[in-house]
């Protein structure tokens, strides 16, 4: 089913390193009924043929077979409407912060009833987890709340954890006939990035940004309108704001 729910949700690794924990993480989104899974740069270019993936997929090598190969994150977020880091650590200049059912709540927005966006789980190396770069080009940040003394899953059981509230709540969207209607369509990250870099030029040209000392501003704004989930013509409305500076 080409509109279902299960067939919009990315499940993004960043350079994983352990074969065994692609395989695993397969597994995990197939039990959930998920498919799309969406390797960056993994640390063995033909993972996916690697017999350690192989055997921990168990039954779910067909997800190994359709992995998408990419090599920057920004490639494996285009068409994406909702995506968030997940991440045990929380930074200072972090993303707004959900927990996994409120992620779950703003996927089924994004995939519901007439909604037709993709969402996107993006999931850190083992040892490094995500550097703040990669994290910042998500407007959220999922962080499982686990025992404070000792809070980091496995790879593919973060997966798996986020993979089942993803689940749950598509149920219980569809039992209620959870009716998410958006005025507008809501805009697509890459959008969203496009119009960050252009206000950003503008605030330059109005010396609101000084580009030699920039602070955390644009951290900054990013964390406000991640608040809000921006529409198409809000992005132009912003973009539109933008142009004027520069042409001041
Ligand atoms: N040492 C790394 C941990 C990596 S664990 C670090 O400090 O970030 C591998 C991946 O599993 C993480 O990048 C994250 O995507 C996921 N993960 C593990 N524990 C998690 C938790 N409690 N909440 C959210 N994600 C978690």
């Amino acid at each position: 089913m080409q509109n279902s729910p299960f067939s919009r949700l990315r499940f993004v690794l960043v350079e994983t390193s352990h074969p065994g924990n692609v395989g695993s993480v397969a597994r995990a989104m197939k039990t959930m009924g998920f498919s799309n899974l969406y390797l960056v740069n993994p640390r063995i270019a033909d993972v996916v043929h690697h017999p350690e993936a192989i055997a921990l997929a168990s039954g779910a090598t067909d997800i190994l077979e359709a992995a998408v190969i990419v090599h920057t994150l920004q490639e494996a977020l285009a068409g994406c409407e909702l995506a968030a880091a997940v991440s045990a650590r929380l930074r200072e200049f972090s993303p707004p912060v959900l927990e996994p059912p409120e992620f779950a709540e703003r996927f089924v927005q994004v995939t519901a009833g007439s909604a037709s966006g993709f969402a996107a789980l993006v999931f850190g190396n083992e040892r490094t987890g995500l550097p703040n770069h990669l994290v910042e080009k998500c407007p959220f940040l999922v962080t499982i709340p686990a025992n404070p003394d000792y809070s980091s899953l496995n790879l593919a059981q973060a997966a798996q954890v986020l993979a089942y509230v993803c689940r749950y709540q598509s149920k219980v969207a569809a039992v209620h006939g959870q009716e998410i209607g958006f005025k507008g369509s809501l805009a697509n990250l890459a959008d969203v990035d496009a119009m960050f870099e252009h206000l950003e030029r503008g605030l330059i040209a109005i010396d609101f940004i000084d580009p030699a000392s920039p602070k955390k501003l644009m951290s900054r704004l990013r964390r406000l309108f991640a608040r809000t989930q921006l529409e198409v013509e809000e992005v132009n409305i912003l973009r539109g704001m933008a142009k004027k500076m520069l042409d001041k």
